[in-house]
């Protein structure tokens, strides 16, 4: 794949970038390396002063990075610029709180004195995705780099000049050259760069196969890896919910970056006593939705990312309708330049048919009426992904007891499944391994390191 960045609300090439070549990438690694020597040494204030710096000129820069993300993958521009707050507050929380938890833990042994240190591993390698640019990155080199890794990024090939910015921001701060470093290459050369001695972990947010394959490069040479994939989160409603609240919510879930989050809500699962106000509601919702121009304020529903993927769920959607599947909403690319998809509703899905197996990424909503709460945790459970999901109910203590029979990383009680710098976030099954962010975050690449005194 080129890298480049195409306005996927016009699908007009805007500007494309050389590859970095092998020469240029040996450099990078070779950089990071020699860079760990000298941060691992680095006091944890010092560290924190350099990202509180990085954290501030994001904030500077706001507009103007949000208009990057924008023109890059199309989310809406207000979207744009609350990534840029949530990926600055990541920074700011790891430099507050990153020294308190990688302090040394005392234990008490039967045997003599002992205590656990939290030690760096050294060139930490993240491969990133486009549907957040900065927030994906954010939450990887946000604790890293505080823990004293340095950092090699790999970003989508289509948001080039949002993984540049990045890189832009902590050169601006100040960093030490190595410490973080923006890698302009193709994913097959992502994978082939994880063989390298020098790199002592590995990341990857994206695809199952992205996953799978950079995985599998990480097992051969015995290196942690991280993966947090892709989901196909259930949204319940039982009988007792809110219905008004439960859709506004529903709508939000369905179509938050342009409908492209691995938590999204994906499959709404309602038990039959409230299913068709739901799905009244929720279709005067969806139908109502302004689509257009991202960079346009009073717009609410976007582009996808690129035309690849509007192709992709267009033919999702045709391939669940050939197969049995019917239309409440839309199911057609809107007849304009750009990588639209209509605002579209699923209904009498089935095992077999693609939208019941496959991840939707994009605004087409699977909806699902079943008998009761049993009915609604057996279907959730129904997935090969187990990345989040959410219940809605007036009662919290029944909400709880249906979380905990949701076999997910992550489950939400009366709020779509989302995210902030102090929860850990990631999942089980197909949807990937290990967490990002909160004190759990923190601890994913680094050495819990047994010191023993006799
Ligand atoms: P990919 O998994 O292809 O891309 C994510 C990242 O992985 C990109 O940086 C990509 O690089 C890189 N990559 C791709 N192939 C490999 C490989 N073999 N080895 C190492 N790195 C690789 O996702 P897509 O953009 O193609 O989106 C496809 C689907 O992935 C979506 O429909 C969605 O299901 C899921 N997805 C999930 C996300 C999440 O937040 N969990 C985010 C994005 C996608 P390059 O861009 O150069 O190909």
């Amino acid at each position: 794949m080129s890298i480049s960045t195409t306005d996927p609300n016009t699908n007009i090439v805007i500007k494309t970038f050389e590859e970095m070549n092998d020469d240029a990438l040996e450099t990078a690694v070779a950089n990071a390396s020699e860079a760990f020597n000298s941060w691992r040494k680095t006091p944890f204030s010092q560290r924190a002063d350099l990202m509180h710096k990085v954290a501030s000129l994001m904030r500077d820069k706001k507009e103007m990075l949000a208009k990057i993300i924008t023109l890059e993958m199309g989310k809406l521009i207000s979207q744009a610029e609350a990534e840029i707050d949530l990926s600055a507050s990541i920074i700011d929380y790891y430099a507050d709180n990153g020294e308190k938890f990688l302090a040394d833990k005392h234990l008490d042994p039967e045997y003599g004195k002992a205590f656990i240190r939290y030690a760096p591993l050294g060139v930490v390698f993240a491969v990133e995705p486009w549907n957040f640019p900065f927030y994906q990155v954010a939450r990887f080199a946000g604790p890293n780099i505080i823990a004293g890794n340095t950092v090699l990024i790999k970003h989508a090939s289509i948001v080039p000049q949002c993984a540049i910015a990045i890189a832009d921001l902590f050169e601006e701060a100040g960093a030490p050259k190595g410490l973080y470093t923006n890698l302009l290459i193709s994913g097959k050369r992502a994978s082939a760069l994880v063989s390298d001695v020098r790199i002592k972990g590995v990341s990857l947010t994206g695809s199952e196969a992205a996953g799978a394959s950079l995985a599998a490069e990480a097992g051969r040479n015995l290196k942690k890896s991280v993966l947090e994939l892709g989901g196909n989160d259930a949204f319940i409603v039982l009988e007792d919910a809110d219905i008004d609240k439960t859709v506004d919510w529903a709508l939000v879930g369905r179509i938050n970056n342009n409908g492209q989050c691995c938590v999204a809500s994906k499959r709404f699962i309602v038990v039959e006593a409230v299913a068709d106000e739901f799905l009244k509601k929720f279709t005067q919702k969806m139908e109502s939705l302004k689509v257009g121009d991202p960079m346009d304020r009073t717009t609410e529903l976007g582009p996808l990312c690129n035309e690849e993927a509007a192709v992709l769920i267009a033919d999702q959607v045709m391939r669940s309708v050939d197969a049995g599947a019917k239309l409440v909403l839309g199911g057609s690319r809107l007849k304009r330049p750009g990588a639209f998809m209509e605002p579209t509703i699923l209904t009498d899905l089935k095992p077999g048919m693609a939208a019941y197996h496959e991840e939707l990424f994009g605004p087409v909503a699977s909806f699902y009426r079943v008998k009761d709460e049993q009915a609604a945790i057996d279907l959730a459970n129904d997935s090969p992904f187990g990345l989040g999901g959410s219940v809605f109910t007036s009662d919290i203590e029944r909400g709880k007891r249906v979380a905990d029979e949701i076999d997910t990383g992550m489950v939400f009680i009366n709020h779509p499944t989302w995210t902030q710098a102090d929860l850990p976030f990631g999942g089980t099954k197909r949807s990937g391994y290990g967490r990002e962010l909160s004190e759990l975050g923190i601890n994913e690449f680094v050495n819990k390191k047994l010191i023993r005194i006799s």
